[in-house]
């Protein structure tokens, strides 16, 4: 039989410190197993400790934050967005990618700060619309790819039917690393294809790591021992026939984002997590070179540079703080650097960063470029901008979506106008909706990708400011950014005042009901752009 294995990874040119750093996020249709899977990494990574029992979902929900007690005290929560852990010689740092099950802009912006993603899958329900939508994304990046097959201690589907849906659906190629042996009731475990081991399952003690027994190829009568005769002839013949008809193992292909080689497993039972983490560790990509003009930046490179893709307010309305999450893309940060931040040309002292660690949680002295730090201002630094140690660049690719659909929003107290701007220009800044101050009237327009996100901000807005607001249907359905000689935009402006808004930067935005509109302008304004996305810079 040949081995499924065809390239092992070669030596890294990267300094030590870097090329062990796995930066990824997890993407999943919600109730897949997400939050679980996130549990046991960090169990597994040393950074949490956990009771033999496995506790209610609100309770599990709520460890989560919890370690991130530091930022609660100081009045800031970010939540878990973003976890560091040491595991083996590794130091992983798992992004969070939001929760909610609708669309966001955000979801691509935390997906551009990592290197890999992990797809986790229900083994009964295959590939579902969100999971679908999330790779698309991935696909847009190259993203390398993880897949984990979670579930399996429940009734799933045919290995061979949950292969063929992931390749058909989603277009790229899968390759088993282990193989289910039985299936819910039966499940007893895998063949660790790759390592040719034998993991069995512990239905005893769920936050025990499988016991693995080292084999010698699928005919090794070693394996009569632990499965069941019946069940061990379904596994030869499985296996045999993977090999025949599914690609093997290529490390190169799945750093390019072709290939994702999947997990089975049962998160719950902590089973198939641990080689999961070490296929992360062993295949997973190292910090990639960052797409940025007027240069890309090498993650070898010696000088500082990072670029904030994700910033979070306060969520305490006491406090009018944000943390902007910092992607370091070169360089060792130490505490206390003077960076420069390229958009304003200033100098900014990074006194009191957070570095995300699970189990000390302290203020980060250091970073390598990989790492996520948080940095808490009073909204200098904004989605898309770039820190270097002085060099003129600007990281590239966080775009900016066109909304799709577009709503007034009024305050329910008419008296509050004012402090409605403010909650909407925070959320703007935060990249959380495109807001557009009309030129005409009063009060303003929300644009979002994704309807969920009007609720997901009405409640934030009564949440976080004690405003009740109220969403209304639009005139218009579309909005345009329009650019061009500064004359000529004047005068369009001045001509067209009904359908003119600012953004939250002051830029002009033209908002309308018909395509017809937008092909008018373009006739008789030649001189004009009309985009429908913004870089965040
Ligand atoms: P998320 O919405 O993707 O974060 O999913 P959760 O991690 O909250 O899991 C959704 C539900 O599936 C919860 O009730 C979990 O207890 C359950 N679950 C997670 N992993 C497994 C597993 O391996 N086996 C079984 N049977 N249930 C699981």
């Amino acid at each position: 039989m040949q081995p499924m294995t065809q390239t092992a990874p070669s030596a890294s040119a990267l300094p030590p410190e870097i090329a062990r750093r796995r930066t990824f996020a997890i993407i999943s249709h919600p109730d897949a197993g997400k939050t679980t899977l996130t549990e046991k990494f960090l169990l597994f990574g040393g950074a949490i400790q956990m009771a033999g029992q496995v506790r209610a979902k609100g309770e599990a929900r709520r460890t989560r934050s919890d370690f991130m007690q530091m930022e609660k005290d100081r009045g800031i929560s970010v939540s878990a967005s973003a976890m560091s852990f040491e595991y083996g010689t590794y130091r992983f740092n798992l992004v969070d990618t939001p929760g909610h099950s609708d669309f966001s802009e955000d979801t691509y912006r935390t997906l551009t700060a990592v290197d890999a993603a992990v797809m986790v899958i229900d083994g009964a329900k295959g590939v579902e619309s969100q999971t679908q939508k999330l790779f698309e994304v991935c696909r847009l990046r190259d993203l390398p790819i993880l897949t984990f097959c979670n579930k399996m201690d429940r009734e799933s589907r045919d290995t061979f039917e949950i292969i063929d849906e992931i390749q058909e659906n989603l277009a790229i190629d899968v390759t088993p690393a282990s193989w289910p042996i039985g299936v819910g009731r039966d499940f007893l475990g895998c063949y660790d294809i790759l390592h040719d081991r034998l993991e069995l399952m512990d239905r005893a003690d769920r936050n025990r790591v499988a016991e693995s027994i080292s084999i010698n190829g699928l005919d090794d009568p070693k394996l009569a021992d632990h499965i069941p005769a019946p069940m061990l002839a379904k596994l030869r013949e499985e296996v045999e026939m993977a090999r025949e008809l599914m690609p093997t193992f290529d490390h190169k292909a799945v750093l390019e984002g072709t290939m994702t080689p999947i997990w089975f497993g049962s998160a719950i039972n902590s089973f198939g997590v641990k080689e999961l983490m070490d296929g992360i560790a062993q295949f997973g990509p190292e910090p990639q070179t960052q797409s940025a003009s007027p240069r890309n930046i090498a993650a070898d490179e010696k000088k500082v540079m990072g670029f904030v893709f994700k910033v979070q307010a306060n969520m305490d309305p006491k406090h009018r703080d944000r943390v902007a999450f910092v992607r370091l893309a070169s360089g060792h940060f130490e505490r206390g650097m003077k960076l420069t931040h390229v958009r304003t040309k200033k100098p900014m002292a990074i006194t009191n960063p957070v570095l995300f660690l699970a189990s000390d949680r302290e203020l980060a002295e250091e970073a390598w470029a990989g790492d996520i730090m948080g940095i808490p201002n009073h909204g200098q630094l904004r989605i898309g901008d770039t820190l270097t140690e002085g060099e003129a660049i600007s990281v590239t690719g966080i775009p900016s979506f066109a909304p799709e659909l577009l709503q007034n929003v009024r305050a329910g107290d008419p008296m509050k106008a004012k402090h409605l701007e403010k909650a909407l220009m925070q959320f703007a800044e935060e990249g959380a909706a495109k807001v557009f101050k009309p030129s005409i009237g009063s009060g303003f327009i929300v644009g979002v990708v994704g309807a969920l996100q009007f609720e997901v901000l009405a409640s934030r807005i009564e949440l976080e400011y004690g405003l009740p607001v109220r969403f209304e249907p639009s005139q218009f359905t579309s909005a345009r950014w329009v650019t061009g000689p500064k004359d000529k935009v004047e005068a369009f402006v001045k001509a067209n005042p009904q359908h003119i808004s600012t953004d939250h930067d002051g830029d002009v935005v033209f908002l309308t009901r018909l395509q017809w509109d937008i092909d008018r302008v373009l006739r008789d304004h030649p001189e004009l752009t009309l985009s429908a996305t913004k870089e965040m810079v």
